[in-house]
């Protein structure tokens, strides 16, 4: 039988926070618990290793690595970072991370794979940012590249967020392809080059947003020819997003999505998922916006 791999570990949501902090750390449990309640068995799921630190220090910057893992980041960086630093976070981070390079393994032998967590765009090789301490979408890009069939992967990220730290990390790598469409108004306010971006007006809905994202998919296509996708699909487009000023509608996300895994099926590419950004308080309205991705990956 075919499967549309899950990847999930607990520690996605265990990490504890000051309180009305603005993180929505329940969230990835939450949606572990709908897929289950909605009929989808536990052999879906693959359960992640975190990554090896020493491993991720020949990526990126040692020093930053050493000190990110060992609590020694000055105040100033872990500000920038948005959590406050422990052990915790170290584990998390490692775990959410290793998680989106087994989704990418996983979308590289079935197909399509998702990780109920990932999409850390803001991270740098030498510092992180916006909640974002280790890149898990260039990591998974680079292990998609290890297989002998995979020459280049495009990263297709359309969390309202640009994705910085992932055009800075691909600059220089030409088997990575990095497109964003992201809110031009909105953090980070100094952006990088990926390859393609979009910037949106605030207010962007339905209509602009759909065009968009169908235009950025068929130039970017044509442009790296990639044979793997890695798709970051954040729900903070959503009307009723605390961060993103667009007004996307809960069917436009699934319009998104949608379109981004027929369109890799058509062309027979292997595409990997992670849930990205969303950012409403009200956890089951946020977890539902969330779940539209598992529904148009044909999880659910
Ligand atoms: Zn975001």
């Amino acid at each position: 039988m075919l499967i549309t791999p899950l990847v999930f570990h607990p520690i996605y949501s265990q990490l504890d926070l000051p309180v009305r902090h603005r993180f929505p750390i329940q969230k990835y449990q939450g949606i572990r618990d709908a897929l289950a309640q909605k009929g989808v068995p536990d052999s879906s799921f693959f359960s992640p290793s975190p990554l090896n630190v020493d491993a991720l220090a020949s990526i990126y910057d040692p020093g930053y690595i050493q000190q990110l893992t060992t609590g020694t980041l000055d105040p100033k960086a872990m500000r920038r970072i948005g959590f406050p630093w422990s052990k915790q976070l170290v584990e998390r981070t490692l775990t959410a991370s290793g998680g989106t390079v087994l989704t990418a393994e996983l979308a590289l032998k079935h197909g399509k794979a998702l990780n109920l967590t990932g999409g850390y765009h803001h991270a740098f090789a030498n510092f992180g940012s916006g909640f974002c301490m280790v890149n898990d979408l260039y990591l998974a890009a680079l292990k998609m590249l290890q297989s002998p069939n995979v020459d280049s992967v495009l990263i297709f990220d359309c969390d309202v967020h640009q994705g910085d730290g992932t055009a800075k990390l691909a600059t220089n790598n030409p088997a990575v392809y990095t497109v964003s469409l992201h809110g031009e108004k909105n953090f980070p306010y100094r952006k990088q080059q990926s390859d393609l971006d979009f910037g949106l007006p605030k207010g962007t809905q339905d209509r602009l947003f759909l065009e968009t994202v169908e235009e950025a998919f068929e130039l970017s296509i044509r442009a790296c020819q990639p044979d793997a996708v890695i798709y970051d699909a954040g729900v903070d487009v959503h009307v009723n997003d605390d961060l993103g000023h667009l007004e996307i509608s809960t069917e436009g996300v699934y319009a998104r999505d949608h379109f981004v895994f027929s369109r890799c099926e058509d062309l027979g590419l292997p595409i990997a998922a992670v849930i990205g950004g969303g950012y409403q308080r009200d956890i089951d309205a946020l977890v539902e916006v969330h779940l539209q991705l598992f529904k148009a990956a044909g999880v659910l």
